[in-house]
């Protein structure tokens, strides 16, 4: 797997130091999964965050600071931790949902509670902290997700297949992040289902009538 789009920095950070809302966690954690690259840069921040908290004159801190920090450090408890084990668990068969998702999912593909959203397009919402919402999406081959724009952050992650939009191709692994200043209309490959992951922390804008009416029913 070749991976071309990668996390920034400012999202492996806010990762490592648990800044982010549950859902966007998820996206990085499963990249992370993926790519040996971002896995690289995640271990040098977390060692960073580890010698940063050994100079901090511990008395500055509030106490609830600290214990944050200690947990995350220690990676205790949550899915920073989670995320490693990943790595490890290639069973056989080679499951199309990573370690992470498949602990959200209770299973592949198989067990994903799809829905349609129109066009072909079906989606699975994930149960994630408020804050942000997590969504499986598959899109079959050569279909389009309706144009649309950003009020906050989108993280979309490919599992399968490719997606292409205004910007770019996004194949296995690519990671789009996309925010108020981009407008796109993603359309699925030609050959295979394109199934993703992606995570929003505010509704998505709409250009079109019929999608921005069913938005609320569809929380996108
Ligand atoms: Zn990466
Ligand atoms: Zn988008």
């Amino acid at each position: 797997m070749t991976i071309r789009h990668h996390l920034s920095n400012e999202l492996i950070w806010a990762y490592s130091v648990g800044e982010l809302p549950e859902a966007f966690d998820l996206v990085i954690a499963t990249h992370v999964s993926m790519c040996d690259e971002c896995r690289a840069r995640l271990e040098s921040l977390n060692a960073l965050g580890g010698a940063v908290l050994e100079h901090v004159e511990l008395a500055d801190m509030d106490e609830d600071a600290l214990h944050r920090t200690l947990a995350r450090t220690q990676g205790v408890g949550d899915i920073r931790g989670r995320g490693k084990d990943a790595i490890r668990a290639d069973l056989p068969g080679t499951p199309v949902l990573p370690q992470p998702l498949r602990d959200y999912v209770g299973g592949d593909l198989a067990q994903v509670a799809w829905r349609p959203v129109g066009g072909g397009v079906r989606q699975a919402i994930l149960p994630t902290a408020k804050g942000a919402t997590a969504r499986l999406l598959s899109i079959p081959a050569g279909a389009a997700v309706p144009d649309h724009g950003h009020r906050g952050t989108e993280l979309t992650l490919v599992l399968q297949g490719a997606f292409a939009d205004e910007t770019d191709r996004f194949g296995p692994g690519d990671v789009e992040i996309a925010d108020e200043d981009l407008e796109h209309s993603p359309v699925a490959e030609a050959g295979e289902t394109c199934i993703c992951l992606a995570a929003t922390d505010a509704p998505l804008r709409f250009s079109s009538f019929l999608p921005r009416l069913a938005q609320p029913f569809l929380r996108i």
